[in-house]
């Protein structure tokens, strides 16, 4: 294939792609595919009780969006680099996942400044919610091999510490940042000291994409340092389908975590892992990962140290019974934290309010008012459509959407 412009067509050939794989389980049949990228929102909707209902017993300046991604082509000197595997058309699928990465953060028509408009319209999401609202930005590191040595020609992308970190400077009112080492890497110690002294509120690792195992040594020394700072490790457990590596999807496995949480780590769990399955590695045989995710907060020892963020359980390609089970677990309901993984919320199909609607988890006549705010500040739409959410006359308390003091703790 020839090293053709990204032009309308192509992205259109790669939806197609996407649908056809099934991957994010949407149906083409919805008539709407982009996101119209919107800004302020619609005098009626302010008023909407799915939009007041938010701030019930919130206060904003709580509310860390702890699971948010920096993305960018590197146009403008943010340093973000796109690997083969997502920016060559002779990889159609992880193409067309980058451009819908974009389009959700509504930078596919700033060409030269993708860039600057990706972070531009975060600023601009950000402000139309109550002062206080940040985004916890993710820096994403490359994939390394055993022995430490960065790869980028096998890394899906990479986004500096640097540039999460002189982003979370620039707009203070707005973002905070997370840095992403490679726990191989032979300075990943001296990088999280740094790293915290510069202000970072918590690790990112998807070990997937990057080729770290978690269960392995080589992650000791990083783990007693990660211990000593008391700073949390936001690791993506479960299957990855957003970013893929090598091979390595079995170092999402929620049970190799236990080597970080025995060095004393405090982990999150990025989507509870409620994505695919996983070899139980205590039992034997192949189960979800939820179910190794729900064994993990079940244990006693790990009260204090594990928790587990809800960004994307909403979406389409999950089972509705685990957003039902982490709404009923009242008794893990202080161990749960809010994120968006933005930009997903403002990928148009993968998120179906009338679909959570018809499972009983969302009142229907919320729909309405959540897919008209979703057009304005997919943002805003995320938090509304978690608050809304309730089984059986539970919903998630308060406390899963304020969570800045889990990750401000590791300063005390
Ligand atoms: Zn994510």
């Amino acid at each position: 294939m020839s090293q053709v412009p990204v032009s309308r067509r192509r992205f259109l050939q790669g939806l197609g792609i996407l649908a056809a794989s099934g991957v994010a389980g949407w149906s083409l049949a919805r008539p709407r595919l982009v996101n119209p990228c919107r800004a302020a929102l619609p005098l009626g909707l302010s008023a909407s009780p799915w939009l007041t209902g938010v701030w019930r017993d919130l206060n904003p300046a709580d509310v860390w969006d702890c699971h948010a991604h920096l993305a960018g082509t590197g146009d403008g000197g943010s340093g973000i680099q796109v690997g083969p595997q997502l920016s060559s058309p002779l990889r159609p699928l992880q193409y067309a996942q980058r451009l819908f990465y974009m389009n959700a953060g509504c930078a596919h028509d700033a060409p030269g400044r993708v860039d600057a408009s990706y972070v531009d319209r975060m600023l601009n999401l950000v402000e139309a919610m109550p002062a206080g609202v940040k985004l916890m930005l993710f820096a994403f590191d490359h994939f390394h091999d055993a022995e430490g040595q960065p790869l980028p020609e096998m890394s899906a992308f990479y986004v500096p510490d640097d540039y999460a970190r002189q982003l979370a400077a620039a707009h203070p009112q707005a973002f905070e940042w997370v840095a992403s080492i490679h726990p191989y890497r032979a300075d990943a110690v001296d990088r999280l000291d740094a790293a915290v002294a510069q202000g970072a509120k918590a690790i990112k690792w998807l070990p997937a994409a990057q080729n770290m195992d978690p269960a392995s040594p080589r992650c000791d020394a990083f783990y007693a340092a990660l211990a000593r700072h008391r700073l949390p490790l936001i690791t993506h457990c479960g299957e990855e389908k957003a970013v893929q590596g090598a091979d390595t999807q079995h170092y999402g496995n929620p049970l190799r975590l236990r080597r970080a949480l025995e060095a004393g780590v405090r982990v999150v769990v990025a989507h509870c892992a409620s994505m695919g399955q996983d070899e139980d590695l205590d039992r034997g045989g192949r189960v979800e990962s939820f179910q190794l995710f729900a064994r993990l907060m079940d244990e006693p020892a790990w009260q204090k140290l594990l928790a587990g963020d809800i960004s994307a359980i909403t979406l389409r390609n999950r089972d509705l019974e685990v957003i039902k089970t982490l709404l009923q677990r009242q008794d893990w309901h202080g161990r749960l934290l809010n994120g968006s993984d933005y930009p997903l919320p403002g990928i148009l199909p993968l998120i179906s309010p009338s679909a959570l609607a018809s499972g009983g988890l969302l009142p229907p006549e919320a729909v309405a008012d959540l897919e008209l705010l979703r057009e304005h500040n997919p943002l805003y739409f995320d938090l509304a459509l978690k608050r809304a959410l309730s089984w059986q006359g539970q919903a998630f308390p308060a406390r899963v959407f304020a969570t800045r003091p889990h990750f401000e703790a590791h300063r005390s």
